[in-house]
């Protein structure tokens, strides 16, 4: 199938042609026919899939033909749970507008300033992205006119349910003309997402792309049992000196050991950086930008905060620490293999991890391959499932760990303060590392 067969506008074909893309991904061919038919969908697709374009390229289309409604407000609004997500999706309506006339997209996030975003609302406005508590603060100001708007996006309907948005997604819609077409995005549809999906849409088109399990083909996943921090930290190097990696996104689960790790890596001649939900927009930003340049090569990061970075050079995803919800798994390793490009993730785990492993290879219907590297195999292998009724782990507690293995498990989120040696002394912290 070919992007003309979809009948888009001649203009948008040719901005689809100077982004290089010769023809649709599944998502795209089968969401645009039904979108362009006006119908509401509830589309499963992870980011990777081309699912942005899968949304506004309708969209687009719709934004071909003037609005019969005399309104400066948005035609479309796309809500996304988090600003990176939303700078992507902005970025995406840019490219595709490109030879569109009259297409302004705005986005509207939080920790933005107030007044810009007062002024750029104040003018006509095609494509609104926005996150959904900062676009409430300015529905309740009364400034935005939704009498022309013709679609809602809810991409990443999941997350946003996930990080408290359910309200707040279903106020916004409740503001929106009832006659508007709504697409929902998800990873998954269980529980409140598939409430959400019936209260909000009307008679929606179900596209489910792959199974669970088909996804990520693109992407060899590997194990690495680990001992302990020490243990950890030296397979991690090994991994990184392998000139193999172009770039690597490593996640951590607390903020303050994205932040320790990056500076303990840049420490040892690494390009690293940091990615977490206690840096301001502005150093975000900077951080992907210096991504996307290639000049940083190791990024260190939480789940929130990596969430829709969409970088074609990570060859590699690190799960230092494994996520703690089965579907973050996903979404990790999701960063890599872009856009048909091949790509490897490498997840550690230690005893202590045992649970959570289970959760994510019955999440994702595999056994993670197992991974050793010569001279550095780990000294005990991980101890199996626990009988249901049984001690926590099984068997006798060891978490590999000399300060753990003689009591009680110790809690998640274990501080680096021991095993790492501690980076930025003197430096005035160590948030932004940049590359020398
Ligand atoms: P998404 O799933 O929307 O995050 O898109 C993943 C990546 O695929 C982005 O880099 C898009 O630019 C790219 N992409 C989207 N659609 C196509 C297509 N039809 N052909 C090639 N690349 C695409």
């Amino acid at each position: 199938m070919t992007f003309a067969e979809l009948n888009l506008h001649p203009s948008i074909l040719k901005a689809l042609a100077e982004c290089g893309y010769t023809e649709p991904t599944p998502i795209q061919a089968q969401a645009i026919p039904e979108a362009l038919a006006g119908r509401d969908l509830m589309a499963s697709a992870q980011t990777g899939t081309g699912k942005t374009a899968a949304f506004m390229l309708p969209a687009m289309q719709r934004l071909a033909t003037p609005s019969p409604v005399k309104s400066r407000g948005p035609r479309v609004l796309v809500l996304t749970p988090t600003r990176e997500l939303a700078t992507q999706v902005s970025d995406a309506a840019f490219k595709y507008s490109k030879y569109l006339p009259k297409v302004k997209t705005v986005s509207i996030l939080g920790g933005m300033p107030y007044p810009l975003q007062n002024k750029l609302l104040s003018q006509p406005v095609e494509v609104l992205v926005a996150t959904p508590g900062r676009l409430i603060d300015h529905i309740e100001r009364g400034r935005i006119d939704f009498s022309r708007l013709e679609m809602v996006v809810l991409d990443e309907a999941d997350r946003m349910l996930d990080m408290g948005f359910l309200e707040d997604v279903e106020t916004i819609l409740k503001a929106t003309p009832a006659s508007r077409q709504v697409l929902l995005f998800s990873a998954t549809f269980e529980g409140s997402v598939a409430k959400l999906a019936e209260n909000m849409l009307k008679e929606p088109v179900r596209i489910q792309i792959a199974a669970q399990k088909a996804r990520h083909e693109n992407i060899e996943q590997r194990l690495h049992v680990v001992d302990d921090m020490e243990h950890k930290n030296k397979l991690l190097e090994y991994l990184l000196a392998d000139t193999e990696i172009s770039q690597a996104i490593v996640f951590t689960s607390t903020k303050r050991d994205a932040d320790d790790l990056a500076g303990y890596l840049y420490d040892l001649g690494h390009h690293s950086a940091a990615l977490h939900g206690d840096m301001n927009q502005r150093e975000r930003n900077r951080t992907l930008t210096q991504l996307r340049r290639g000049a940083v090569r190791v990024l260190v990061a939480t789940d929130v905060a990596a969430r829709g970075i969409d970088v074609p050079g990570i060859s590699h995803v690190i799960n230092y620490d494994l996520p703690k919800f089965a579907e973050d798994y996903v979404h990790r390793i999701g960063r890599t293999g872009r856009a048909g490009a091949s790509g490897i993730a490498v997840s550690f785990a230690s005893n202590r991890d045992g649970m959570h492993l289970k959760r994510i290879e019955r999440f994702i219907g595999l056994e993670i391959p197992r991974h050793t590297i010569a001279g550095l195999e780990p000294k005990r292998p991980l101890r199996a499932e626990p009988k249901p009724g049984g001690k926590r782990f099984g068997g006798k507690p060891s978490y590999g760990n000399k300060n753990g293995g003689a009591g009680k498990p110790r809690n998640e989120g274990y501080s680096h303060s021991r095993a790492l040696p501690r980076h930025g002394e003197g430096k005035g912290g160590h948030k932004k590392h940049a590359p020398r």
